[in-house]
């Protein structure tokens, strides 16, 4: 389509607007919606609102279509398996959940023989590796990461720090988690070079000696880059370091891949891109492009211990979301993890060239198709730039392309494994023309 008639109607359009005001009657205001975006249908990278307006979606609903809006072989994996059967309750057995976890068992980074625990959601996923950590550790003590998002559940959200929003009003949630910064080299919070270093020290040489005993802590969960913290890539040696400093102290490395696994980094898990094997990983997002499954994946020395009924629910292994898994791994293994680092650096070159024309653009950084854009007042300070941020997202919207943020003022960029690099182009093309309509506002 002319990307001149993506647009037709002023935004949100009338069929939009009539949604929306019966939206607001009866769907809960606690989700932060940041547009008045409708869906009607998508496919691939682009998504059509009610009204007929057609954007680009680099959001891919929070990182989830990985294999873009509903991909063919996606569907038909789910129409063969709805037609089979709905449900039947992870009490029972079926095909598709062994075949899952074999697929999982010959991709894990763990480097050994792994169990994955079948779930919905992120959420539940980490809630998972929480409650397996203590029960093999028979330790209680946790440690998380400030900037860090695991969900928004009792367990998960005790570690979750990326706003305050997220927890004011809950407070009371799981005892026992102690939380260190986030090493971030373009906001060092510690005197050095190297802000991986750092926060290893002061976790061992601070919290350990003054306030947290290491034969208490059962585990250490972290994202290996952490995602609605504001796209950070943590210095190279840093999770090596952490790998080194639990293994010293018997101490659990759980890594949370929900967004940032399954391709997305243009490697199969982002952990791969420093060789670092947890112990327990979690996945959800784009395993089931866009079907709700989640997935606890530990080495089968520690998953092995748990008695049966220890761990359990409802719906785990769904047949229909666990066809979508199989399909969607199948798709990204074959040719969308090498897209996404192909692309994404296509992607990195043309953001750095914007970035070379706007001076509000303090920084580019990501790996693959998880890239964040971080806005500042002027680059000397590097002091985020909320208003610009929201301003960009705005404008960018209103000429058809989805964006979202995280962090404080960093635009995050994470288009369906699929994007292709024509799709890159129109979408810095409408970008450029937001951020001029943004100066101008
Ligand atoms: N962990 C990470 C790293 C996430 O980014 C998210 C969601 O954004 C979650 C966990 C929670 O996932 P869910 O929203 O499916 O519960």
């Amino acid at each position: 389509m002319n990307k001149q008639s993506a647009i037709r109607t002023e935004l949100p359009g009338p069929k939009a607007r009539a949604i929306l005001a019966r939206d607001a009657e009866v769907v809960s205001p606690s989700y932060p919606r940041d547009y008045p975006f409708v869906m009607s249908h998508g496919r691939g990278v682009e998504v059509w609102d009610v009204d007929g307006n057609r954007f680009l979606d680099f959001t891919a609903g929070i990182a989830v279509c990985s294999t873009g809006h509903s991909h063919p072989v996606v569907v038909q994996a789910i129409k063969d398996a709805a037609n089979e059967f709905l449900h039947i309750s992870p009490d029972f057995h079926h095909e598709r959940q062994v075949a899952l976890g074999e697929k999982i068992n010959a991709l894990a980074p763990m480097g050994e023989p792994v169990l994955s625990f079948f779930c919905q959601s992120g959420t539940e996923a980490v809630e998972g590796s929480l409650k397996l950590a203590r029960y093999v550790s028979g330790r209680s003590r946790f440690i998380g990461f400030l900037g860090g998002f695991h969900g928004r559940t009792m367990g998960s959200l005790a570690f979750t720090a990326s706003k305050y929003t997220q927890q004011q009003g809950f407070s009371g949630t799981m005892p026992g988690v102690t939380h260190v910064p986030y090493p971030n080299p373009y906001h060092p919070l510690f005197a050095g070079e190297d802000q991986g270093r750092a926060v290893l020290d002061y976790i061992e040489n601070v919290l350990f000696t003054s306030n947290v005993p290491p034969s208490e802590v059962a585990a250490i969960l972290i994202e290996p880059i952490q995602c609605e913290g504001g796209y950070i890539v943590p210095p190279d040696g840093f999770l090596p370091g952490l790998r080194e400093l639990c293994d010293r102290h018997g101490i659990l490395l759980i890594f949370d891949e929900v967004q940032t696994g399954v391709g997305r980094s243009g490697k199969m898990f982002a952990c791969q891109h420093w060789d670092v094997k947890p112990d327990i990983m979690t996945l959800a997002k784009g395993l089931g492009s866009g079907m709700p499954i989640g997935l606890v994946v530990a080495k089968k020395t520690i998953m092995k211990q748990w008695k049966p009924g220890a761990h359990a629910n409802t719906y785990g292994g769904n047949p229909v979301c666990c066809a979508a898994a199989l399909a969607t791994l199948d798709l990204v293994e074959r040719e969308y993890t090498a897209n996404a680092a192909q692309v994404g650096a296509y992607f990195m070159e043309r953001l750095r060239d914007l970035q070379s024309r706007h001076s509000v653009i303090g920084e580019i950084r990501g790996k693959g198709l998880l890239i964040g854009m971080e806005l500042v007042s002027d680059r000397a300070s590097r002091k985020p730039c909320q208003g610009s941020c929201h301003a960009v997202r705005k404008q960018a919207f209103l000429r058809g392309l989805l964006l979202l943020s995280c962090g404080r003022s960093t635009v995050r960029f994470m288009p369906p494994l699929t994007v292709s690099n024509a799709e890159v182009d129109e979408a810095i093309d409408l970008l450029e023309a937001a951020f001029v309509d943004a100066r101008a506002q």
